[in-house]
């Protein structure tokens, strides 16, 4: 990237870090064989696998032979989905809360028109989920909850240990989509106490296209890949062997750094809050939340100008959903926020990355005023009408409301 440029889209992706592709390079010349093969190379990538797979497993406090991989969150987030609905029977109720990403929405969608029941918790202004509202949309019939640790777009962070106990002590098998998590949140299965869960590699400086699903022993899942039997049957499919290793190593040290990078990327983010502030920006979502994200609606203007306009100014930030490719679509997670035809629909994206600096913050806490008032006509009013131009976000109500 252009060194000029701030890259505050780390939510979106994450460069890789060196530190990870010299993981890589080092096995390269085992990595390139198939795992599956009996002859000496073979077996040679089935090791390097396998040592990926002890150290990921140890950075989560899980058993090597509970974890997946996959190619990336969305698969994660589809397996533990449709492989619990795969071994249920017909008629069985699922429940996830309404800001969760597509990669959980879709597969329950899917097994909505296929007969299966699903409840989507709302969430409230402040973007979390009610453990007793939990609790009480728990069925005899319900056979997995969904709740992800921390949301894409605002960033909360959800009760999941607390989910996750209510939904045991009622028999309920509990996934979370923690992909946004392990750079800023503790990850231990055993404290979580999830029997599924999903990451991706290129959140936290991996490569892309790598994941996992943690699967507690003893939880019984469906392959959706079928194929040559690999990952223990769970999910076929020649593992990309260096990019798992890559994966193990940026786990490892998101896990090693967390600690000491969480403070720092939360004063740099209330410092940039400061500065949305002064350029009449809201903050959407509230406390508990990652450190790294600040999702902010300005008044007079709408979320892709915002992004334009801060793009040509040297900072890459996103606007509505940043998986949802390439596309200016405001939110469902706004959406889902409520607060009334007034609330604005379309928010804009800040994502600090553990690379991120003090003088970085301070170049945009700077532009965001000039930008938000040339935006706005020259007015540098803090305070006005949102723009809500958003047939999107109408629409995902609608739908929220279906269910
Ligand atoms: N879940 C969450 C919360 C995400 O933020 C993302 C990616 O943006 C995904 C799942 C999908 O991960 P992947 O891009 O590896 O498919």
């Amino acid at each position: 990237m252009n060194s000029q440029r701030i890259y505050l889209d780390n939510a979106a992706t994450t460069t890789v870090r060196a530190e990870v592709l010299d993981a890589m390079r080092e096995v390269a010349a085992d990595a390139e064989y198939n795992p599956s093969s009996l002859h000496a190379e073979g077996r040679r990538a089935r090791a390097v696998l396998e040592d990926a797979r002890r150290r990921v497993a140890a950075a989560l406090g899980a058993f090597a032979n509970e974890i997946v991989f996959t190619a990336g969150g969305t698969e994660a987030d589809n397996l533990a989905i449709a492989g619990i609905a795969a071994l249920a029977p017909s008629g069985a109720h699922l429940v996830a809360c309404a800001i969760e990403h597509h990669g959980v929405l879709a597969p329950l969608e899917r097994l909505r028109e296929r007969g299966f029941e699903v409840t989507l918790l709302p969430v409230g202004r402040s973007g979390h989920v009610d453990p007793d509202a939990f609790e009480a949309a728990l069925r005899p019939q319900t056979v997995l909850a969904s709740v992800m640790y921390a949301n894409n777009e605002i960033g909360t962070v959800q009760p999941v240990a607390r989910l996750a106990a209510i939904a045991r002590e009622r028999g309920v098998r509990f996934h979370t989509d923690a992909v946004q998590a392990p750079a800023w949140l503790p990850v231990d299965v055993g404290r979580l106490g999830v029997d599924l869960l999903s990451l991706s590699a290129h959140k936290l400086g991996g490569p892309k296209g790598v994941g996992l699903l943690y699967v507690r022993r003893g939880v019984e899942l469906a392959p959706v890949l079928d194929g040559g039997g690999q990952e223990s049957g769970r999910r076929s499919g020649t593992q990309n062997v260096p990019g798992i290793v890559g994966f193990a190593r940026a786990i490892e040290l998101a896990v090693a750094e967390r600690q000491q990078r969480a403070p720092v990327a939360a004063a740099l983010r209330d410092r940039l809050e400061e500065a949305v502030r002064a350029a009449g920006g809201r903050i959407n979502g509230g406390e508990p939340r990652l450190p790294n994200v600040c999702n902010a609606s300005f008044w007079g203007i709408d979320a892709p100008q915002m992004l334009i306009a801060l793009d040509l100014a040297g900072v890459a930030v996103s606007a509505g959903s940043a998986c949802t490719s390439g596309s200016l679509e405001p939110s469902h997670v706004l959406a889902a926020l409520g607060g009334g035809p007034d609330a604005p629909a379309a928010g804009i994206r800040f994502s600090l990355g553990t690379q991120t600096s003090e003088l970085e913050v301070e170049r945009v806490a700077a532009t965001l005023p000039e930008v938000a008032g040339r935006l706005r006509g020259g007015s540098r009013e803090t305070r006005g009408d949102w723009v809500d131009t958003d047939r999107t976000a109408r629409r995902w109500r609608e739908k929220l409301e279906q269910f």
